[in-house]
């Protein structure tokens, strides 16, 4: 059985799972923790690595590599992957759920935002992952040759730095 997740923003409805929608930002405004089902903790950037990404002081790669280095690797796979709900009480993430910033699609696509580098993370994790309707899927031989290493694969315009000529 293949457990999808689908990472996007709130105000892309077409581009969400069937399932409930967590938040994964660091600093979500009320509307948002309101029409959430919990927070993703182990996926929300880093306030100071957000900050420093937005005034400039560290280029795209770098925010990306903090990122990656700082969620832990533990509990990333399906039916370990925790949330904390509004109501405070922590469940598991499930098959058809999803996890939202508030990003564009456009910024995502580029890289600009840290679903993009979650959503490699977690294909490779084990889950199936439509991050703003590009599909990855785990390598069943895991990080390997053929999949460059990622330990999935699929085609997506940032993550797949052959695939940057999509956009
Ligand atoms: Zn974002
Ligand atoms: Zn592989």
């Amino acid at each position: 059985m293949s457990f999808s997740v689908y990472l996007t923003n709130w105000s892309s409805p077409g581009l969400r799972g069937p399932g409930d929608p967590f938040g994964i930002m660091r600093r979500p405004r009320s509307f948002e923790v309101e029409a959430s089902a919990g927070t993703v903790r182990n996926l929300c950037p880093a306030a100071v690595d957000l900050d420093d990404m937005r005034a400039g002081r560290i280029e795209i790669e770098e925010y990306r590599r903090r990122f990656e280095s700082g969620v832990a690797r533990i509990g990333l796979a399906p039916g370990e992957l925790v949330y904390v709900g509004t109501d405070g009480k922590m469940g598991t993430v499930l098959d058809g759920d999803s996890l939202l910033c508030a990003c564009s699609v456009a910024a995502a696509l580029l890289g600009r935002c840290h679903r993009t580098y979650a959503a490699g993370l977690l294909a490779a994790a084990g889950w199936s992952v439509v991050v703003d309707g590009y599909r990855l899927e785990p390598c069943s031989a895991g990080p390997c040759e053929g999949c460059g290493g990622r330990g999935w694969t699929g085609e997506h315009p940032y993550l797949n730095p052959s695939q940057r000529s999509l956009i």
